[in-house]
């Protein structure tokens, strides 16, 4: 599939193959592009300022509506393409193109909701007998640097928002998943202007450095590692920056817990895409009191997952995005093993796959737990009361979101404060979002929200108006 750069189709002499993870057929192929492509869109982006600044917002909302419909009408046609990109179920990807839709659709209303607000400047020294209001302004060019676990929610997240307050937009989609992403911008582009927005393949070293670099980019929206986030805002310069970055959740059990529902948290929150979740349940912190009886229902629900084929509609398990990220998988939990962890269930790879595994006696000192394990691993730390499980919980870089499982609602409120994160979940576990809530980490998770109108924020620049009456 070629690049999308105002409004033609751009190809290079250097290809990439996209491979299907599960049986490693090549899906397509997509140009590796250079500094130069990345300058000739980051110019088309720039030209198309003035036709997308002259749309009316209710314009600017009927289109994207429009999107949304060619987006429900495609459904099935983008799940399976996801499915393949990624490896991930069947009905996984049919999930994720419902919030697909509902994140476009979100952004269509928010693009009617660009207000300004008064200021009062009398309520300042000297500001008497001034009328004075303020106005969010585009802030020019955007360019979206967005991973391959969820490729077109996540890059949804970016573009659409970017779109409804007016900026124009250039996409970087992930090198091992590119195409949904691809398509979806072919969708938008059949109704605004050429160049609002751009599609640049290649990689992120080259293609996504530069567009951090240039100076002729307004912003950069990138959720991705927190390796990737760190050299990027070392390099933004002035731009405005959103990080959306890694995750180490953790999962509070306590001893006056409904287990069963704990049990059904944990089932969707390690192992939905095959792991590979920034708000995965990633730290298991089980009161010793019931953590045997736990780890037994947690066991005995994670045998019946089904590991197999993404596209059959039976699958719960699908493969990781590459047998590389596969092994990695395996050696840190080995490690952990070898450090005296014991696997309960799962610990083996067959190719991309890797079984769903709970995995006992992990300290909070093991790789496994200090840093993200990116796959379907379920670590089990026993603690022995609220102090020490709120400890672990807070004792990592990260903080992302977390999940605290008690009927006790002091405790809960407790848990909620002193647990360092963007979010707190009582009684559901950390995996956990709606497409409008403001979604962002603390600590080395991030910097900046998204959610529909918490991006347009980060989005937008105020301009104040100051009237002088007098
Ligand atoms: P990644 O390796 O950081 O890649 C993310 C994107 O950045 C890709 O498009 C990549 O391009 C590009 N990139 C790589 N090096 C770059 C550079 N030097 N400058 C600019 N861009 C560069 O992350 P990933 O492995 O795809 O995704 C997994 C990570 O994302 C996990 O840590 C996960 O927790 C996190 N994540 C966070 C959220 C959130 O909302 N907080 C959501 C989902 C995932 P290439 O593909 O060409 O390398």
């Amino acid at each position: 599939m070629d690049m999308l750069i105002g409004g033609k189709h751009i190809s290079s002499e250097d290809l990439e193959d996209v491979v299907n993870p599960y049986n490693g057929e090549v899906i397509d192929t997509v140009p590796i592009a250079h500094r130069q492509t990345v300058d000739l869109a980051i110019a088309e982006a720039n030209n198309a300022k003035e036709s997308l600044c002259e749309m009316s917002a209710f314009k600017v909302s009927n289109k994207l509506f429009n999107v949304v419909e060619k987006l429900k009408a495609n459904r099935e046609d983008f799940a399976g393409l996801l499915t393949s990109e990624v490896g991930k179920p069947i009905n996984e990807s049919l999930v994720e193109m419902d919030r697909s839709i509902e994140t476009l659709k979100l952004a269509a209303e928010e693009a009617k909701r660009i207000y300004g607000e008064s200021v009062p400047l009398d309520a300042g020294l000297n500001g008497k007998g001034f009328f004075a209001f303020t106005q969010r302004l585009p802030l020019g060019v955007v360019a979206a640097i967005t991973p391959f676990n969820y490729p077109l929610n996540l890059t949804i997240h970016k573009i659409a928002p970017a779109i409804a307050c007016k900026n124009m937009v250039i996409v970087k989609p992930p090198t091992e998943a590119p195409l949904t992403v691809m398509k979806f911008c072919e969708l938008l582009n059949e109704e605004f202007p050429d160049g609002v927005v751009n599609t640049v393949t290649g990689y992120g070293s080259e293609v996504g450095d530069h567009l951090v670099t240039s100076p002729d980019i307004n912003k950069i929206s990138f959720t991705g590692s927190i390796t990737t986030g760190m050299m990027i805002s070392q390099k933004a310069g002035m731009k405005k920056v959103t990080l959306e970055l890694g995750g180490n959740d953790p999962m509070i059990v306590f001893a006056d817990a409904d287990i069963d529902k704990a049990v059904k948290g944990v089932i969707n929150g390690a192992f939905l895409n095959a792991g590979q979740v920034c708000m995965g349940v990633k730290r298991i912190i089980a009161d010793n009191e019931i953590a045997e009886e736990f780890a037994e229902k947690l066991v005995l629900e994670t045998e019946k997952l089904v590991m197999g084929d993404p596209s059959d509609s039976k699958t719960t398990l699908g493969t990781l995005i590459s047998e590389k990220a596969a092994m990695q998988v395996e050696e840190t939990v080995n490690n952990a093993v070898s450090d005296g962890a014991k696997i309960l269930t799962g610990g083996t790879r067959d190719g991309a796959f890797y079984e769903a595994t709970v995995i006992d006696n992990v300290t909070p000192e093991m790789d496994l737990v200090i840093n993200e394990t990116f796959g379907p691993v379920a670590p089990i730390i026993r603690v022995n009361d609220v102090d020490e499980a709120i400890k672990v919980a807070n004792e990592t870089d990260y903080g992302l979101q977390a999940g605290v499982f008690t009927n006790d609602y002091a405790l809960a409120m407790r848990c909620a404060q002193e647990i360092e994160a963007g979010t707190v979940f009582v009684n559901k576990q950390s995996t956990f979002r709606t497409d409008n809530m403001p979604f962002g980490g603390f600590k080395s998770s991030g910097v900046g929200k998204e959610g529909i109108k918490y991006a347009v924020e980060e989005m937008t620049k105020t301009k104040l108006i100051g009237l002088n009456l007098r």
